[in-house]
């Protein structure tokens, strides 16, 4: 895994159709890099050549330790939305690996190793 900056370049150059307004910075953890990927990779299947030309991404944060995905998109769209959100509750938003959410301090999705950092 990189220091962030890496995944960050790809998925803005990969999938710069869906961040019509400029590059986007993902306000998430490291190990929400595949997950947020994958998400992209689904959403750029389900856009047909109608909804492309105008979807966009407002936001993409972590909100309470889990993954929040906000758009301008279809039902179709929201559906990949749901099942990433609810992904987001079992993955280490620091290194990926398997996780659940803590609730001590700050909230977050952390595997064991991870949860003190
Ligand atoms: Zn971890």
């Amino acid at each position: 895994m990189d220091n962030g900056k890496g995944w960050r370049r790809r998925m803005n150059q990969e999938f710069g159709d869906q961040f019509p307004h400029g590059a986007f910075h993902f306000a998430v953890g490291n190990g929400w890099s595949l997950l947020i990927a994958e998400v992209f990779r689904r959403v750029d299947a389900a856009l047909d050549d109608e909804e492309r030309t105008f979807f966009a991404w407002n936001d993409v944060k972590e909100k309470w330790g889990l993954l929040r995905m906000t758009h301008n998109g279809s039902d179709r769209i929201d559906d990949i939305v749901d099942w990433a959100e609810a992904a987001s509750e079992r993955i280490c938003d620091h290194c990926g690996l398997s996780g659940r959410l803590r609730k001590s301090g700050l909230w977050r999705v952390r595997c064991h190793a991870c949860a003190g950092i």
